[in-house]
């Protein structure tokens, strides 16, 4: 049957906190609802409305238009305590999200041992992963292992008990293994519990209800976590997080079909950054490092801690536009290059055996050692941020976009240059 509406993917073409938050918040503007696929409270999406800053974990950015649906798929591991929490934070700011939340019944439950286990594993191991600590990834083993529970599961108490107590003794045991307590847990575990009845008033079919929408011509909105880099199979592995990130996962991870989606908008950073551990071949030296680090206001917005910055990689974000099928760009914290004097944007990488390569390799161990082949670029020293159409970009902005464009493989449709909903340049 056809489809009048349409559903965009918004993905993340870097190591994540592209400004996924900014591109979903500007998108929304046209959609009827917005749907998260896969990732969990380790995303952070940052949106300024008005002087109003918001952080978003698990609440798809679109809650903050009007009206619009919001979603979380299959896909997502849900931490219900954390969920609660910013909803009801919503709730005191004055946003109406009444009737405006729906969760799968498919979702995973992220129950507090994987908390207790995430911190306990990342502590003890021996190369750290540089995970959020927030059991996105015991969540994920388990939902592979097919110990996990889901939202559909806290309609039936006995069954939900018998599940939790199996999967709750497997971590106990393995948290005395590493020696870390387990003191607190069953605490958290009758608070989050406590919401279950609250979590399973949302739940919906997720798939039927996007389809329907599309069916009765509305648009829908796909919104990716993290970024391309760290997809569990495409990614620096084993420095990713544990779902796929890339817009093939938007389909799986909310219940359509991959011929159901008709565009996919990659977000890049117009310079490179990274959180975590693992390599990042384009890093900046240590002055300009911290220079772009403070220009950028680069720190995690869901732990605060520093991120890694870089020039612009277009090896990385070649592989993102093969991956994800992009049909479309978003540039964004072109403003943070306003005042450099000098711009590189790496094209190739070097291999340690001198060979060249604009591949991006599966071996993370070697991507560690290559050594980027830049392109130099001249700065515009201009401010940007007051821009609102592309041919007001000064020549040398314009150039940069250009050349992102056309070692990405793909078009640039959105220019941000600023944190604020206004500070948009659309690309016709
Ligand atoms: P996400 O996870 O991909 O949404 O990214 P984050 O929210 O972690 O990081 C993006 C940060 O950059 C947020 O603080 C945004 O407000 C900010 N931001 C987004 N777009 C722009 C932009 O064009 N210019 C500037 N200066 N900041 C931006």
């Amino acid at each position: 049957m056809s489809q009048p509406g349409s559903c965009t993917v918004v993905v993340g073409c870097q190591w994540g906190d592209e400004g996924k938050g900014k591109i979903v918040d500007v998108l929304a503007e046209n959609v009827d609802i917005v749907a998260r696929y896969q990732g969990g409270a380790n995303a952070g999406h940052t949106v300024h409305v008005g002087d109003a800053e918001f952080v978003l974990h698990q609440i798809p950015s679109g809650i903050l238009h009007e009206g619009r649906r919001c979603l979380l798929g299959n896909g997502v591991v849900l931490d219900i305590h954390q969920f609660f929490e910013e909803y009801d934070a919503l709730v005191a700011r004055g946003i109406d999200i009444d009737g405006r939340v729906g969760v799968s019944s498919r979702a995973q439950l992220l129950m507090p041992y994987h908390r207790f286990l995430d911190k306990a594993v990342e502590n003890s191991a021996e190369v750290k992963i540089g995970t959020t600590g927030r059991g996105i990834g015991p969540a994920y083993e388990d939902k592979a292992g097919r110990r996990g529970v889901r939202v559909a599961d806290l309609g039936n108490t006995k069954r939900l008990h018998e599940r939790i107590d199996a999967a709750k003794a497997r971590v106990v045991q393995r948290l005395d293994e590493l020696g870390w307590g387990s003191e607190d847990l069953d605490r958290a575990m009758d608070e989050a519990l406590a919401l279950g009845d609250r979590l399973l008033a949302l739940s919906t079919e997720v798939g039927p209800e996007i389809s329907a929408s599309l069916r009765a011509g509305k648009s829908v909105l796909l919104e990716g976590a993290q970024g391309t880099a760290l997809d569990l199979d495409h990614g620096t592995y084993p420095f990713v997080t544990s779902s796929n990130t890339t817009a093939g996962a938007a389909a799986t991870g909310t219940g359509i079909g991959p011929t159901q989606v008709t565009d996919v908008i990659g977000v890049v950073k117009a310079y490179t950054t990274r959180v975590g551990e693992g390599p990042l071949p384009s890093a900046f030296e240590p002055e300009m490092d911290d220079h772009v680090r403070t220009l950028g206001g680069e720190f995690g917005a869901t732990t605060g801690r520093p991120r890694r910055c870089g020039w612009f990689d277009s090896v990385l974000t070649r592989l993102a536009s093969q991956v994800n099928g992009l049909t479309g760009v978003a540039v964004t914290k072109l403003d943070v290059l306003d005042t450099l004097h000098e711009l590189q944007i790496a094209t190739a990488y070097r291999l340690p055996d001198g060979s060249v390569t604009e591949h991006f390799p599966a071996d993370t161990w070697a991507l560690g050692k290559v050594e980027p082949v830049y392109e130099t670029m001249p700065g515009w020293q201009a401010p940007t941020t007051e821009v609102r159409k592309l041919e007001d970009l000064p020549p040398r902005a314009r150039a940069y976009l250009d050349r992102i464009e056309e070692l990405t493989n793909a078009s640039v449709r959105w220019v941000s240059v600023g944190t604020k909903r206004s500070q948009i340049i659309p690309v016709a």
